[in-house]
């Protein structure tokens, strides 16, 4: 045991052509913020997401920054999100000004609570003059973030169904849910525009990126816009309002390429390394798995096993080289939406937080490395 190697949680996978593809750049010098591999690379993700257009970012972050600028978020706006996320969704909304109004987990699925969420819309918000009032402090709701998280997906119909009575905006963060859909309709594609990431702990990873998915034309055109510093002119430096730099570098681009035509086979990995985590670890003490809806299929991005005893057994992963992590803190933990408006009955965020922990799911992974963990983790749980 004490030889064995590090096995990390979830790591890049470098398997394909990305090496060409970055030496191509290198070899012809197109490295920086314009090159044919951006647009092969916003193409493909469009496509495999059945999206009509595709606009790369610096990274997820970025990409949900201006997602939420095009759909009109204004400073001192609230946008709806779940307690449960990462922090960039939160800090995406701060970034204009606007607040999040934070709503508890499911239980089961660890998704927005979608029961909480029609209460709160229904018995907390009022409609004047075509916009959505938080009737507390008179504060516009402009928008709702849903977060996919760990690749899994609420009950989109009911959502969908919830949300359209109001005039709210929807900017979905499908960052940790590239391959997912809900009734074969990909994640990202529920609203006008849809955020991935490829941060390295992502499916797939372009060191870091995003990007914005839309079918809308000029969505997608304003997304180029804002993201490459608002230039207006081709042959002169004329930018028509302030703008972002916040685009995907072509080196980068070539490493998603790459990487995209992989996907298919990270997929298949994820979903295997699932399989056999649930098949062994079923039953066991009091373990238990976040819930999947028929409709869904998931990504299986992160898998994460909900204990009791999570502090010991993460202790005992970690001692034992297979690195393993808590969920993040929930948003109202943290310094900076402490006071925000939280939504919820039983703070079942705060039991996820408290109970669930992530084991190794790379997608290079081996036989044996899935192995020595689900046999460390029954050796200590019995
Ligand atoms: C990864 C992630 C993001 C975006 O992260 P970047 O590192 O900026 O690409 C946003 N929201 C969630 C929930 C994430 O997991």
């Amino acid at each position: 045991m004490s030889n064995q190697q590090l096995i990390p949680l979830s790591v890049p996978n470098i398997a394909g052509n990305e090496w060409k593809y970055v030496k191509d750049c290198l070899d012809t010098g197109w490295i920086s913020s314009v090159g044919s591999y951006v647009t092969q690379f916003e193409q493909m993700v469009a496509d495999f997401a059945g999206a009509r257009y595709g606009v790369a970012s610096v990274n997820g972050t970025a990409a949900l920054h201006i997602a939420l600028l095009l759909s009109g978020v204004k400073q001192d706006d609230y946008v709806i999100l779940p307690n449960l996320t990462f922090v960039a969704s939160a800090n995406s909304i701060k970034y204009l000004g606007a607040e999040p109004i934070l709503i508890d987990a499911d239980p089961d699925l660890w998704q927005m609570d979608l029961d909480l969420l029609e209460e709160f819309l229904e018995n907390e918000t009022d409609e004047r003059d075509g916009e959505l009032i938080c009737i507390k402090d008179g504060r516009r709701i402009a928008a709702i973030m849903p977060v996919h998280i760990l690749g899994n997906m609420c009950d989109m119909d009911r959502f969908l169904s919830i949300v359209k009575k109001y005039p709210l905006q929807v900017v979905e963060d499908a960052t940790e849910a590239l391959g997912t859909s809900y009734k074969g309709k990909h994640a990202g594609t529920f609203s006008p525009m849809g955020c991935f990431s490829f941060n390295g702990n992502k499916i797939i990873s372009t060191g870091g990126g995003g990007v914005i998915v839309t079918d809308d034309e000029q969505l997608a055109k304003r997304a180029k816009h804002v993201t490459t510093t608002a230039k207006a002119s081709v042959d002169e430096y004329y930018h028509d309002e302030v703008g972002y730099n916040y685009r995907l570098v072509n080196l980068l681009a070539a490493v998603g390429v790459g990487q995209m035509e992989l996907l298919p086979s990270f997929i298949k990995r994820k979903k295997e390394a699932v399989a056999f985590y649930k098949n062994e670890l079923d039953g066991l003490a009091d373990i238990r798995f976040q819930k999947e809806l028929a409709d869904v299929e998931t990504n299986g991005w992160l898998f994460t096993i909900q204990t009791d005893r999570q502090q010991e057994l993460l202790a005992h992963l970690n001692a034992n080289k297979i690195v393993s992590r808590r969920f993040w803190m929930p948003m109202n933990k943290l310094p900076m939406y402490k006071d925000c408006i939280y939504i919820q009955k039983k703070d079942n965020a705060g039991y996820i937080y408290n109970t669930c922990l992530s084991v190794p799911c790379s997608t290079n992974i081996t036989d044996e490395q899935l192995e020595i963990v689900a046999r460390e983790i029954k050796s200590f749980l019995t």
